[in-house]
């Protein structure tokens, strides 16, 4: 650390942000998680400005009038909007870390992507980040923050396999020794698993409803595999397709699983398919340590079983699947050798 390094982190944070593609994640060295909000923004296109971020503009989402528009710059799990992500991103690190003097240092961030980025994409985030008002930024993977925010031995020379289900992307990555030896990034996770809700009301009860309807359904009754504890129902409203009318509609737990079959089918087989291409040892490994599922989505209920049973290895849910990535971050930034090994700027 140079001298100048040293009197600033004196002063400054030190920041580690889950830039995830439903909600960002915010902590900060020794205060721990401070901020958590959906990665939603809304912009007023007439006059193209930023009207609201994080949760404030999630409650827009369905209710907006025609010159605004909601977004979520991240909803495929890259940046697809460079200029609203830098907005969000700088949006969230001033509310996190608010200016209490005249002259503050900007902080240092750690800051996690998606595996299977393209390296245009790495920097893409790398640049945003700076931006937004960082001094220094480093880049570590999604699925190693979570490994070592749900505390898996990642520097051991062993195997541990770990799945995060978010909302945009589902991340499967093998780990050993301090690296991801192998992993995939599909572009099937939460969000899918509403749209396919959502379809399968539409089809099976010609109700139309939204996908936040559709993402509550999911939450409260819907399940991977047939509960354990008991079936369970709900009584949903929507606008019937033949009259326009609203109407409502008792739906089963087997609903959402009929219609989340097929996204629930992909994830599988790519873990099945990540699963081949690990070395043998460390799938002996995997056999052995289990695979630990992380993110929102892992916590669809029966989703640990439903994996248990058509892998024959076993799955468990972190107890920690919302924190587990922000607060790998935090302690990647206590850790040298984790932050040579980050993106910085190649
Ligand atoms: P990201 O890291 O992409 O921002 P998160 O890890 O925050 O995503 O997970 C968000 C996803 O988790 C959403 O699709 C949400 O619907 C889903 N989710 C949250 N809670 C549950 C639950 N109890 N059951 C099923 N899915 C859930
Ligand atoms: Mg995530």
């Amino acid at each position: 650390m140079s001298f100048l390094d040293n009197i600033f982190s004196q002063w400054s944070c030190d920041m580690a942000i889950d830039l995830g593609t439903a909600n960002t994640l915010v902590a900060i060295a020794g205060e721990g998680i401070v901020l958590d909000e959906p990665s939603v923004v809304a912009i007023d296109n007439e006059v193209n400005r930023v009207l609201s971020v994080g949760t404030e503009a999630r409650e827009m989402i369905g209710r907006n009038p025609g010159n605004i528009s909601v977004e979520r710059p991240l909803a495929d799990g890259v940046i697809a909007d460079y200029d609203v992500t830098e907005a969000m991103l700088s949006y969230f690190i001033n509310k996190a870390n608010p200016k209490t003097r005249l002259w503050q240092p900007k902080p240092r961030i750690v800051i996690c992507i998606p595996c299977g980025v393209t390296s245009v994409e790495k920097r893409a985030v790398y640049e945003a980040t700076i931006q937004a008002g960082a001094r220094q930024a480093f880049l570590i993977e999604e699925p190693m923050a979570g490994a070592i925010g749900a505390g898996l031995p990642v520097e051991e020379p062993t195997g541990s396999m770990v799945v995060d289900i978010g909302g945009g992307t589902t991340e499967i990555a093998v780990i050993s020794l301090g690296g991801i030896v192998t992993s995939r990034s599909l572009r099937i996770a939460g969000n899918e698993f509403d749209e396919a809700v959502a379809r399968h009301v539409r089809e099976v009860y010609g109700l139309n409803i939204g996908v936040r309807t559709a993402e509550d359904i999911k939450i409260a009754i819907g399940s991977a595999m047939p509960l354990s504890a008991g079936e369970m129902d709900m009584e949903i409203s929507g606008r019937d397709l033949s009259t326009n009318l609203p109407r409502s509609e008792n739906i089963q737990s087997e609903d959402v699983r009929e219609g989340i079959k097929n996204p629930l089918q992909e994830i599988l087989v790519a873990i099945k398919e990540t699963f081949l291409e690990t070395d043998p040892d460390l799938a002996a490994d995997i056999i052995v340590n289990g695979i630990l599922l992380t993110g929102g989505g892992a916590l669809l209920k029966e989703m640990d079983r439903f994996l248990t049973k058509h892998l024959d290895v076993p799955v468990y849910v972190s107890p920690t699947a919302f924190t587990n990535v922000v607060v790998g971050c935090s302690m990647a930034l206590e850790n040298p050798s984790a932050l040579q090994r980050s993106y910085t700027q190649r």
